[in-house]
This record gives structure tokens, C-alpha cells and sequence, in this order.
């Protein structure tokens, strides 16, 4: 009897370190499983966070259409509250990154100018990264930024004609976006570099899928836009909404993405065809954007010339044209 008492003691003792172990082993396990899911919780993309345009005032504006036939705001000065929308913005702790391509002799010509003007206009108050990418990393000179905004410097090859710098800038976008920036930012922003900020370019810009109107085309019908007319070329469209500038695009890191994916490709198979869209990447964007409608459009107030030699409804020029130096810059 007793020694069948000790058998049952010793069995449960062992059924008690055996149930140990194996919480232990458990608990372990199941540790290193979520140790192992971290980076890919931290690998998810990052969303836009507010949409504020509830709070536009579409009256504010009489003289020009403030909304799109599919209800997109269209941003003009007098139609946002700049301090609502910042402070909504530094609550939602919202991160944009912007990407810049100075290849060649644009760098010594625009870069710069371009830089330190963005600092003091481009999304003031938020966390900014900008992407600066160019063939000679160590020409680019230091800017002084405000805390929690940086400058990243990434090298890319320069292509002997300029129209493939050009229009190759949209592989190079995806790819960063891939890699870098939908882990790390809600919003991204793709400028040229021959520009300089003079006013706010806030965060009333920032939406979705956000385009530009042309400053050469918003007044005039829309048979006089510059679509691709060429059925042989992928950019091939014969009507759309409105003609936009290829200066200056951005949104959440998905539609961007999306966005570049399509111009690339179909830049690609145009090569393959031996064509050449009319105004290279602008004509892919053109087109991308009758496919896929902006959420957001900016007035030409975004990306004015300032040569403009009739009148334009733009109060605020806040990123204007530099003069081209075509046959000096340009291979
Ligand atoms: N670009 C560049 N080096 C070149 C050609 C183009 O860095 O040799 C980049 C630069 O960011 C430039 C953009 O590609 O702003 C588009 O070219 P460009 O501004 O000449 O086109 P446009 O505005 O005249 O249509
Ligand atoms: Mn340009």
C-alpha cells in the first residue's frame, strides 16, 4: 500500500514537473512565435490618417469650380483653415516623405534653392524626410533642418537622354516606396526639382491620391489639352477630366505606388513598341489619373509659372517654376 502511495506521489510529482515543463516550453514558444511576427507587424503599411476636407468651405471661392464631377476637392486659398488642419495633422502624428530627382547639371542649377525653400514652406510642423536622388550623393550640400526632418541621400544612374531620367524617376519612386516609406510614412509627395517654394504648401495637400491642374491648361476647353493622341502608345487617351502636371503628385504610399507602377510599365511597353508617350511620365500620369480619379486636386496655386502672361485666379503662388535651361542642363 504504501508503496503504491509513494508510486502515485512520485507520478504526480512528475505529472506536476512535467506540466511545468511544458507551460514553460509553451509560454517560450509562444514567445519566440510573436518575437518572430514583430517585424512584420512593423512591416505593415502605414494608412493616410485624417481626412479633413469635411471642413472645407467650397463657397469661399465663386470665381473657379472648388469640387470635381466625383465630389474631389479642388484647393484654392480662402477654402482651408491652415492651423485646423496642421493641429489635426500633429495629432494624428502624421509623416510625409518627399522625393526629389537632381541628375546631372540640374543639381548644381536647382537643387538647393529647392531644399532650403521646402524647409520653410513645405509641410512646416510635420515630421519630413525628403528623398533627394541624384548621380553625384557627394555634391549635395547640408541643409539646416528643424528637429524630425531629414535630408536622405540615395544614388541613382544618370540615363543618357533626359526623357528617360525623366520618365525613369517613376521606377526609382516605387521601389523606395516598397522598401523604405510605406513602413515609416502616411503620405508621399513627388516633386520636380526646378521649382522653389514662396508660400505654405501644407497640409491641406494631403489626401489620397492627389494631383495638380496644369497652370497652362484650367481655363482653356478641354480639346486644347495635350493628352497623347497617338493609338500606338500606351498614354493614348481621347478625352479626360482635366490636364495635370507631372511636377508635382503624391498620397498614401499604396496609391503612389500604384500610380508609378502603372507609368513605369506602360513607359516600358511603349519602349518595347518603339514609341514615346507626347510628354513622356505627364502623359502615363494623365492618363492614370482618367483611370483612376485624384481624391484631391490642387489649384495651380501649387505649381505656378510665374511667366504666365494672362490673368489667373491664383491669389497665392506658393511652389513656382524656375526659368528651364534646356540647352544648357539638358545632355
Ligand atoms: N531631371 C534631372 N536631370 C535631368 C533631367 C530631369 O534631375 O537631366 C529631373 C528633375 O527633377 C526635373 C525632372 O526630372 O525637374 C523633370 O524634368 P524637367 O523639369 O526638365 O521637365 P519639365 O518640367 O521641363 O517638363
Ligand atoms: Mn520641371
Amino acid at each position: 500500500m504504501r508503496q503504491r502511495i509513494s508510486a502515485l506521489f512520485f507520478s504526480s510529482i512528475l505529472l506536476a514537473f512535467g506540466f511545468i515543463a511544458l507551460r514553460v516550453s509553451f509560454r517560450y514558444s509562444s514567445n519566440v512565435s510573436i518575437l518572430e511576427k514583430l517585424p512584420v507587424l512593423s512591416l505593415e503599411t502605414m494608412r493616410p490618417t485624417v481626412s479633413l476636407d469635411d471642413t472645407l468651405n467650397y463657397e469661399a471661392r465663386q470665381d473657379v469650380p472648388t469640387r470635381t464631377s466625383w465630389n474631389a476637392p479642388i484647393i484654392w486659398e480662402l477654402m482651408f483653415d491652415p492651423d485646423f488642419y496642421d493641429k489635426k495633422h500633429r495629432e494624428a502624428k502624421t509623416t510625409v516623405a518627399l522625393t526629389v530627382f537632381a541628375v546631372g547639371r540640374y543639381l548644381d542649377a536647382y537643387l538647393d534653392t529647392f531644399l532650403t525653400s521646402a524647409e520653410k514652406h513645405f509641410m512646416v510642423g510635420l515630421p519630413v524626410t525628403f528623398y533627394v536622388f541624384t548621380d553625384q550623393p557627394e555634391k549635395v550640400s547640408n541643409i539646416t533642418l528643424a528637429p524630425q526632418r531629414h535630408v536622405k541621400v540615395m544614388k541613382v544612374e544618370r540615363y543618357s537622354r533626359w526623357q528617360d531620367i525623366s520618365m525613369m524617376r517613376m521606377k526609382t519612386i516605387s521601389e523606395l516606396i516598397e522598401k523604405e516609406l510605406r513602413h515609416n510614412f502616411n503620405y508621399v509627395f513627388c516633386l520636380d526639382v526646378d521649382q522653389v517654394f514662396k508660400e505654405r504648401f501644407g497640409s491641406e495637400a494631403l489626401g489620397e491620391s492627389v494631383a495638380v491642374l496644369h497652370i497652362y491648361y484650367y481655363k482653356l476647353p478641354k480639346e486644347q489639352y495635350t493628352y497623347d493622341r497617338n493609338p500606338k502608345s500606351k498614354a493614348y487617351m481621347e478625352k479626360g477630366d482635366y490636364y495635370y502636371h507631372a511636377a508635382v503628385f503624391g498620397g498614401s504610399c499604396d496609391k503612389v505606388k500604384a500610380l508609378a507602377d502603372y507609368c513605369y510599365l506602360n513607359t516600358m511597353e511603349d519602349k518595347l513598341n518603339n514609341v514615346e508617350a507626347l510628354w513622356h511620365d505627364e502623359s502615363h500620369l494623365n492618363k492614370y489619373f482618367w483611370l483612376n480619379k485624384p481624391s484631391k486636386i490642387l489649384s495651380s496655386e501649387y505649381c505656378f509659372d510665374p511667366l504666365i502672361h494672362y490673368k489667373t485666379e491664383v491669389h497665392v503662388p506658393r511652389l513656382v517654376w524656375l526659368p528651364k535651361q534646356y540647352s544648357k542642363l539638358r545632355n
